[in-house]
């Protein structure tokens, strides 16, 4: 019997953090359990999955889950930020709504996320060509950064290139 207490296993909660994930997923990401719950996906269109490994590598997965944890953290984060900066958007004083904005693109930048702001403050927009032109040099900026994060690294660059070039077509198009 000793032979199968070697051979316990653990369960490590896999989720994919990004801007649409929700909240209870990102909540159980890195998570580790001895039994495989909670069992994905936890809601329809979850990506999440658990991954079974021997009690050897606990150590190894412990420090993955550490990270993992800091990431799904900084994405709730990230998406605070954002919606202040959306907030704080107006015609008048763009400094506060800037520093947010930048803050938030420090974790992650999502094009998704200005097209949503483009229609939601559509006609304060609209309004303002000056506020467009420095939304639109910001999220320029944001957008080229984005894929200097390490998660970008295994992409091959004339993809990026691809991705950038579209993207920051994209912008202007929303902006201009
Ligand atoms: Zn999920």
């Amino acid at each position: 019997m000793a032979l199968f207490g070697r051979s316990k296993k653990y369960y490590q909660f896999y989720a994919q953090v990004h801007f649409l994930t929700c909240e209870t997923c990102l909540s159980h990401h890195g998570e580790i359990s001895e039994a495989p719950h909670p069992q994905p996906p936890l809601h329809p269109d979850c990506r999440c999955h658990l991954l079974e490994f021997p009690a050897t590598e606990l150590e190894y997965y412990q420090e993955q889950s550490e990270r993992m944890k800091l990431r799904a953290q900084n994405e709730l984060l990230r998406r605070k930020l954002w919606r202040q900066a959306v907030e704080n958007l107006n015609g008048s004083d763009f400094s506060k709504a800037e520093e947010l904005f930048r803050q938030a693109a420090q974790v992650e930048f999502y094009l998704e996320e200005v097209e949503q702001l483009c229609a939601e403050k559509k006609e304060l927009l609209a309004q303002n060509p000056h506020l467009r032109a420095r939304l639109q040099k910001l999220f320029v900026k944001f957008y080229r950064m984005k894929f200097s994060l390490d998660k970008y690294r295994p992409i091959p660059p004339r993809l990026i290139l691809l991705w950038e070039t579209q993207g920051l077509e994209r912008i202007k198009e929303l902006l201009g």
